[in-house]
């Protein structure tokens, strides 16, 4: 266990890692970013940055000496970073938990290994493999890169055959997969968080509406399909954390179906889709994940109210703050970002109750 005045290391400078070092500092603990973009929402509320490119080994050595853990917001980090810091310094999550993680097939085949469904998938090396995998999961489809694929980015529909030439210059012809495409009623997400005595706490699940790939809205509560699916998935969520030996919070999403859950994929960190804990639970998912990182007890998930709901605020959206910053019921959080880009996170908002 480590003392409060011990210093976390964070892999990543966005808004998942400034909310863990507040959460951190609540507790006593100091943090040290380490990013390759200056001026990062992490950083104005850290300690310390260190500002490197993940590959850099000389910063990444230095960084190991200077923390007593190494946790992250980000799960694209190269493997070799990772494995150049657990030499040093423990780091959670492990590399275990990344390799799965960061690749959309290694994902769902640890999931499917462990009984979980997911949907109809092949994998795609060439364009030929593509014209393959469409005759294999049929139309319409996905096409998403394996790697380096967040808020819809890194993927293609595919709703007749001639979309296929299109589809792979959109991912860049990268090693991708073909998924097909699910009929869902609803998307929903298991947040857990597992400590380094192997207890493990989830949340209560939210249901999430998507706009244009990126996260818009989670809520609770879920609607009653969403309900009556959330302890297959919670199950199936906690045997994926143990089988991967995870520690601190892991994210699940889901598609609900007529005929049960499917996973879609997996997030080895906090997630959009948990910030409605920081008010809505009687503790936030940035809180217990530092608690597992330091090795602490991790603490009750139980709700504070019985609706929740978080509303992303995106690019221009932010420009309503000074409506929402008057708004007694509005739980306001801005990540600090200089610039409202289209699709970009710029802060989200929670409300309890009605
Ligand atoms: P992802 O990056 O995999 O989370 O995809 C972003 C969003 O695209 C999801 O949240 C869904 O709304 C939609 N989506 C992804 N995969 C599928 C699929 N196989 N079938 C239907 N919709 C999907």
């Amino acid at each position: 266990m480590l003392a409060p005045g011990s210093t976390i290391g964070i892999l990543g400078g966005g808004q998942l890692g400034r909310m863990l070092a507040l959460a951190a500092a609540e507790l006593g603990y100091r943090c040290h970013i380490f990013a390759p973009e200056a001026d990062t929402p992490a950083s104005e509320v850290a300690a310390v940055t260190t500002r490197a490119e993940y590959g850099d080994a000389a910063a990444l050595k230095a960084f190991a000496a200077a923390v007593d853990v190494v946790t992250l917001e980000w799960e694209n980090v190269d493997r070799e970073a990772v494995r150049q810091l657990a030499a040093h310094v423990p780091v959670h999550p492990g590399a275990h938990s990344l390799e799965v993680a960061q690749d959309r097939m290694a994902e769902k085949q640890f999931v499917e290994w462990l009984g979980g469904r997911t949907a109809t998938w092949a994998q795609v090396d060439s364009r030929e493999g593509l014209d393959a995998a469409i005759a294999q999961v049929g139309l319409p489809a996905i096409l998403k890169t394996r790697r380096f694929g967040y808020d819809g980015k890194g993927q293609a529909r595919i709703m007749v055959a001639g979309d296929a030439d299109a589809a792979w210059a959109t991912i860049g012809g990268q090693p991708a997969i073909l998924e097909g495409f699910v009929n869902f009623a609803h998307e929903f997400s298991v947040l857990l968080c597992r400590g380094q005595d192997g207890s493990i706490v989830d949340w209560p699940v939210p249901v999430n509406l998507h706009k244009g790939g990126i996260l818009a809205t989670s809520t609770l509560p879920p609607p009653a399909l969403v309900r009556a699916q959330a302890a297959e998935a919670v199950a199936l969520t906690r045997t994926v954390a143990e089988k991967l030996g995870h520690i601190g919070v892991l994210t699940a999403e889901f598609f609900a179906c007529k005929d049960g859950p499917r996973f879609n994929e997996m997030a080895p960190r906090v997630h959009n889709s948990g910030h409605w804990t920081i008010e809505g639970s009687a503790t936030s998912q940035f809180e217990n994940h530092v608690r597992a990182v330091v090795g602490l007890p991790l603490r009750p998930t139980s709700l504070m109210s019985a609706r929740i709901e978080m509303t992303n605020l995106i690019g221009d959206d932010v420009a309503d703050w000074p409506r929402l910053m008057a708004d007694a019921q509005a739980h306001v959080h801005l990540y600090g970002k200089a610039e409202a880009r289209p699709g970009r996170k710029m802060g989200h908002v929670t409300r309890l109750g009605k």
